[in-house]
């Protein structure tokens, strides 16, 4: 049996791996195909298809975007981008910036509420143009501030905490459109925990091509649940760790792991948008 992980993150977003060893991770874990899915980004995607080459595993380019419809946050991940798409390039890029934005923001909260964090030690550790609420926690761990990841998030971070900044995001239509022109296909990421199987219609009909049944953070009955429900709008299956390295505990990639049936299915359905679509 084959078997995939199609959701994992390295440190060109928030998670703590190179490409180099994520792929090491995926070759111990056993997996014959990984999909890069970093935040609202590709820009990881180049390295690890190298490392993979030189292994011998199959690679998927992708990205999670981070969008939302009617006021609900709703992750779409792309599979199969063009990852020179120029639409798709600019567009993330206005992201990013947002992103960066947001850290002055939350950086400017904390020290309101008497958190002496400096926002450059925050960018020196994400390094990254996609950078998020974990690297602020990091940074807070690191320079002895908080005593716990979890604890930033719980104080400060999380969703109507004091430094919680609000983000702008793409509309969940439009990154499924954005996808496609670049030539992939859009999932919904993890639908069990954004509590957001009302907007699942919408999507479906604005294209959306699969949703993501398996996930660290799904029980076996809403596995199960969603599977229905792809059944019900002929929708592809897809799976995955969303392992983000050290960042929280132990890595998660190899705790998910997709039947590689699953693959086929994505890359058969691929092919209807192999000549990349007008913007
Ligand atoms: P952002 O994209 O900046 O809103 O940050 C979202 C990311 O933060 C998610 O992708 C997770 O990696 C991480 N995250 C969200 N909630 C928590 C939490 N309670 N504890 C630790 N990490 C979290
Ligand atoms: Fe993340
Ligand atoms: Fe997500
Ligand atoms: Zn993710």
């Amino acid at each position: 049996m084959k078997f995939a992980d199609l959701h994992l993150h390295t440190l060109f977003s928030d998670g703590t791996f190179t490409p180099e060893e994520l792929v090491l991770h995926a070759q111990k874990s056993g997996l014959s195909c990984i999909a890069l899915t970093d935040h609202d980004t590709v820009e990881g995607c180049a390295r690890t298809a190298a490392a993979c080459a030189a292994v011998q595993m199959e690679f998927i380019s992708g990205s999670e975007l981070t969008a939302e419809h009617e006021d609900i946050e709703v992750h779409v991940l792309g599979y199969f981008l063009d990852t020179q798409n120029q639409v798709l390039l600019d567009r993330i890029a206005q992201f990013q910036s947002v992103r960066q934005q947001r850290i002055h923001e939350m950086v400017a909260a904390l020290n309101k509420l008497g958190v002496p964090l400096q926002v450059e030690t925050v960018f020196a550790l994400a390094n990254c143009k996609s950078p998020g609420r974990p690297h602020v926690a990091r940074a807070m761990v690191k320079e002895k501030l908080i005593g716990s990841l979890d604890e930033a998030f719980e104080r400060y971070l999380k969703k109507g905490r004091p430094a919680w900044v609000p983000k702008t995001k793409m509309s969940a239509l439009e990154s499924v459109h954005l996808i496609h022109q670049a030539g992939g296909l859009a999932v919904m990421a993890h639908p069990g925990l954004n509590r957001s199987d009302e907007i699942i219609p919408a999507l479906v009909a604005a294209g959306l091509d699969g949703i993501e049944c398996f996930h660290t953070k799904h029980s076996t009955v809403m596995s199960e649940r969603y599977l229905e429900i792809a059944e019900t709008h002929h929708l592809l299956v897809t799976g995955g760790s969303d392992c983000h390295g050290f960042s929280k505990n132990k890595p998660l990639i190899g705790t998910v792991r997709l039947p590689y049936a699953h693959v086929e299915k994505l890359q058969a359905a691929r092919q209807k948008f192999s000549a990349p679509h007008g913007p």
